[in-house]
Order: structure tokens, then sequence, then C-alpha cells
């Protein structure tokens, strides 16, 4: 606590004291004799109470400038919870979701209006979704895009709920929104990517679901990053939220693949290890980013034994107004969901399998990236072309290139690879620039 006197009235406090109501009465917290331009207490033991009572006397018209009340900042910071400890979470059974199917939960990306949602619901009422989703405050990227219809959709959504006699699920981004979704019945949230990656607002969403009880996901962040991921569930564990559980939605990465958002699938492995009893879900639609391609990763989530799955489903996608390309028609999830094979945990398909599993699709990915940048590189060397040719400069320059292999086999030595696989590897690619460079004509000059 933090008190002040107007000492510009001069000092007139001679006696204060500070106590608590509690509900075995009123407890004394602390007392003096002065308080002057500033006086901090520090409260040592926890008490539970409804008021605190500050009285203050003196010959002359006491008066306070300032009274202030403040949380034990370690407490706010840590949550007052050792941060070794992995955040827990009860397993999806206990949610009320069947064991005997993957727990689904599909949706469109964004509520657009009251047709659409509930167009959207009644397709899938026979499927087997089991939480119906849909985004009410889109965390757009870039302002003057679609950013979502905001609190009256939730009505939309609650009715879709109360149709499908099905939870829904709603993206929270704040402790506003986390009212709002509340007050209108929603039965499950989530936390974006965006937000994950911004521990202010996590721990603050973890203050406002203290003693709530509603389901948490809480999506990757946007970056690769899994300390955040796990640190936003150790903020959301810490505050005693129970129904916990991490969804994988990929990362932003420089060189995409085939893929919208990179996999990378070493990290939720990774995730699952230090944190075992945290469900994991799969969003393929935010990863694959075309509804094509939807199948492929969901069916690779569930080989590495994911827990269930968040798949974006809209009525009529073409007519979305966000991420149109990734959603599934009803009819198209209906088809996947029928060719989707579930595996079951077995001796031979352990744990070590899953991870060698996920190793390998890194591995995929990380080819995948190296194309990538063979193509953007040449893509570089046809640009030096043409400006060389343009200047009349030969398109070869020999101490350029001799430099270049000896900076390439000694940056490759600091990284644990042979320096004579360096140079033959780029003897190749620099082989393969000198036919691009020849190729160039004049007539691409000024593209
Ligand atoms: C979404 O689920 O529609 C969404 C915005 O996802 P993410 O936070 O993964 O980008
Ligand atoms: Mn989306």
């Amino acid at each position: 606590m933090s008190l002040r006197e107007p000492i510009w009235l001069g000092q007139r406090i001679d006696r204060w004291r500070l106590s608590a109501e509690t509900a075995a009465g009123t407890v004394v917290l602390a007392s003096g004799e002065s308080i002057g331009a500033r006086r901090l207490w520090r409260g040592t033991n926890e008490v539970a109470a409804t008021a605190l009572r500050l009285e203050v006397s003196g010959p002359v018209s006491p008066a306070i400038s300032e009274v202030g009340v403040y949380r034990d900042p370690l407490h706010v910071a840590s949550g007052g919870v050792p941060m070794s400890a992995p955040p827990v979470g009860e397993p999806l059974a206990a949610w009320g979701l069947p064991a005997d199917a993957v727990p689904l939960i599909a949706g469109p990306c964004s509520a657009e209006s009251r047709d659409q949602v509930l167009a959207t619901a009644a397709a899938l009422a026979p499927l087997p979704v089991h939480i119906f989703r849909a985004g009410v405050w889109k965390p757009r990227t870039r302002p003057g895009t679609f950013e979502g219809v905001g609190e009256p959709a939730l009505e939309w959504l609650a009715e879709a709920s109360r149709m499908l006699g099905r939870p829904a699920a709603v993206e929270v981004g704040s402790p506003d929104h986390l009212e709002a979704a509340l007050r209108a019945g929603i039965g499950v949230v989530w936390i974006g990517a965006r937000t994950t990656a911004n521990p202010f607002m996590v721990a603050e969403l973890a203050e406002a679901l203290r003693g709530v009880g509603v389901p948490v996901l809480v999506k990757n962040p946007v970056n690769p990053d899994l300390q955040l991921w796990v640190g936003a569930l150790e903020r959301l564990a810490a505050a005693g939220v129970r129904r916990l559980a991490a969804i994988h939605r990929g990362f932003s990465t420089d060189h995409p693949e085939r893929f919208r958002n990179a996999p990378l699938w070493r990290i939720p492995l990774e995730l699952r290890r230090l944190a075992p009893s945290i469900p994991l879900w799969c969003d393929p639609s935010h990863i694959a980013g075309d509804a094509a391609l939807v199948g492929e990763v969901a069916q690779t989530a569930l080989d590495l034994l994911y827990d269930g799955l968040m798949i974006e489903c809209h009525a009529d996608p073409p007519s979305a107004l966000s991420d149109a390309r990734q959603q599934l028609r009803p009819e198209q999830l209906r088809l996947l969901l029928g060719r989707l094979e579930r595996r079951r945990p077995t001796a031979d398909r352990d744990e070590v399998c899953a991870r060698i599993e996920a190793l390998r699709h890194d591995l995929d990915e990380t080819d995948g990236r190296l194309v990538e940048l063979l193509a953007a590189r040449m893509a570089v060397v046809r640009q030096i072309a043409r400006v060389q040719k343009a200047a009349n400069v030969a398109v070869f320059q020999p101490d350029r290139w001799l430099a270049t292999l000896e900076r390439l086999r000694a940056r490759g030595a600091e990284r644990g690879l042979d320096p004579d696989f360096m140079a033959d590897l780029y003897r190749l690619i620099h082989e393969e620039a000198l036919r691009h460079k020849a190729a160039v004509t004049p007539k691409e000059e000024g593209q």
C-alpha cells in the first residue's frame, strides 16, 4: 500500500492505522505515526479481505492526497507458481468429448451474418462435429480487410450452439472479448496465434479466466518459438485453468513451402514431451491454407497421434470474407472425415515412432525450403546478369567466385559442414547459375 499526505499543507497526520474486513472480523494490518510525502507498507501474510479501512488522526484537518493498493508484483508476474512445473490439463474425456471419435471443432473462419452462421451449422449438424467454431473478432495482419462483426455475432453463435446441442467456440483476444463471449453463453474459447505471441495479453486473459472453468485452447504463436507457447500454457495453468489444450496451426516463415504456414512438426511434438497431459489439437486449415491440402495435413496429425482437429468449414467458401481458399464445404468435410484414419497407439507405434515421423516431416519441409531458396537464389542471379549485360560487364568475375567459395568453405566449417562438401555443392550451384546467366536475354532487361 502507498499513502501520501499533501505536504504542501504541512505534515498533519500523527497516527494512521490500516485494517482489513475479513470473514473472521476486523484485522489490523499495520499502523504508524507519520505518513509525510510517501509511506509504503508491504504485507507479508495473505489475507482474504472484503474491504480495507484506513484511519488517520492529527491535531488539525488531517488530509490524504493519494491511496494506492497494489498486488504483490511477484504474484502478478509468476502467478506464484514455480515455473519449472509443466502445465497440466484434464484429459478430453473429462471435457465430455467422446473417446471413440476424433474430437472435432468445425465451423467458419468468421461469423459473417446470422444466415451464414446458421446455414453452416445446419449443414454440419449431421456430421460428428463436437464443437462449433467461428471467429467474431478477426486479428487481421493488415487493416482494411474484414475484421469480424464483433459482439453482435456472438448471439448467432449461441443460437447455432442451441440448435446443434453442442458448445460454440470463439477466439478471444482480450478480457473484454472473454466477458462478452461468456455473457452470450459461448462454451469454449481459444487464444489466437497473434495473441499467444504477446505475453502481456496472455497474462491479462489468464487473470480474467481465473475461476471461470470454460475450456481454453491455445494456438501456437505465429513465430516458431516453443517457449512462447509453453509460457502461455503455463500462465493459464497457473491461473487455475484445467481444461487446457494446445492447437498447432503452423508457423510463419519467410520461405513457406507448399503450405501457408510451415507445420514444423517437431515443435508441437516437443510440446507434448514437455507437457504430456495437455491435449494437442491440429488446425490443418491454417497450416494448409488451401482446401485441397487440408486432408493431407489432418492425416499427418492423426498419424502423429494428435488428440483432436479444428477444421474451417463454410456453407459457401468462395463467398467467405476471410480465409476463403482454405475453408471446406460441409460436404467436403464429410468426405474428408470418411477418409481419415485414426491410428491407435500400440507398442510398435509408440512415442519414438511418432517422433521419428515428425522429424521426417520436418526434413521434407526443410528440403522444400531448400528448393525455394535455390529458386530465389537463381532469381537474384538472373537479376545480376541483367544489370551486367546492360553495362556490358562480364557475367563471370573469377575473383568474386573464388572469394565466395572460400567464404562458404569457412562458413560451412563453422556450422559443422565439411568444407570440401560445401565447395562441391557450390560448384554445382555456380555452374547452374552461369547457365541461368547465359539464358538472360537483353529482351528481359528492365523487367
Ligand atoms: C482462426 O482460427 O480463424 C485464426 C485467426 O487462427 P490463427 O490465430 O491460427 O491465425
Ligand atoms: Mn481463419
